[in-house]
């Protein structure tokens, strides 16, 4: 499958943010986000071909105990059943970045879904597609109602907040698995929206989360 990068960090979002983790980042994605921060996984797709041994190899040589497997989308890969299958016997914490737009039967501890905003559609022939796909909500029913899940959402502004309430209330998702966090892909954007943000989640008791890695590195690759 095509691997665009895999290295080993820190968790920089979400609820397990902090944790040493090997990232598998996949190539290819079905959305294109205006924002998208890897667009090397998804407008203009890079990688390389590694097989399942060389990926679990590279994996295994890292000493975290946590692995994420993330995108692009990486539920469109071939081969991610069983890939998180044997990355399960390794015996580590899988957790799944997704756009939850497609299911997979896949082994995952937590499934990290960000269903994309409006504010993520970009202009353009991708338009219609993206709108289109973009919220499946019989997907994202099947897939929190199957795995331990985090509804992660990439806020821009105060108003697209109607929209993350709809989609909650339809999924009828506790507030304590709902995450926001500030778009931005430098550190002085993310605090300035990071100082509304936090309000927004002390009133409506959803959870916020950082960047941290783009607070510690920058849009960088590799961390
Ligand atoms: S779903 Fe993720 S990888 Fe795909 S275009 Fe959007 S932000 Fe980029």
């Amino acid at each position: 499958m095509k691997i665009a990068e895999l290295f080993y960090s820190i968790q920089g979002e979400g609820s397990l943010v902090g944790v040493p983790s090997v990232f598998v980042r996949t190539s290819g994605c079905n959305l294109r986000c205006s924002w998208c921060d890897t667009p090397y996984t998804s407008w203009q797709p890079e990688g390389v071909e590694m097989d399942l041994k060389q990926i679990i190899d590279e994996v295994a040589a890292h000493p975290a105990r946590h692995v994420v497997v993330t995108g692009g989308e990486p539920m469109i890969a071939p081969e991610i059943i069983p890939l998180t299958e044997q990355l399960r016997g390794l015996g580590l914490h899988i957790t799944i970045e997704t756009a939850g737009t497609v299911f997979q039967p896949v082994a995952c501890d937590l499934m990290s879904i960000s269903p994309k905003l409006s504010n993520s559609t970009p202009e353009g022939p991708w338009a219609a597609q993206h709108n289109r796909l973009r919220i499946r909500t019989d997907t994202l029913s099947r897939l929190i109602e199957r795995y331990e899940y985090q509804l992660k959402f990439v806020i821009e502004k105060p108003e697209d907040l109607p929209e993350v309430r709809d989609l909650v209330a339809n999924l009828q998702a506790p507030p304590e698995c709902v995450v926001l966090m500030p778009e931005g892909t430098d550190a002085e954007r993310l605090r300035e929206r990071s100082l509304w943000l936090v309000e927004i989640c002390k009133e409506e008791g959803f959870r916020f989360s950082p960047r941290l890695h783009v607070e510690l590195w920058g849009n960088r690759r590799g961390v």
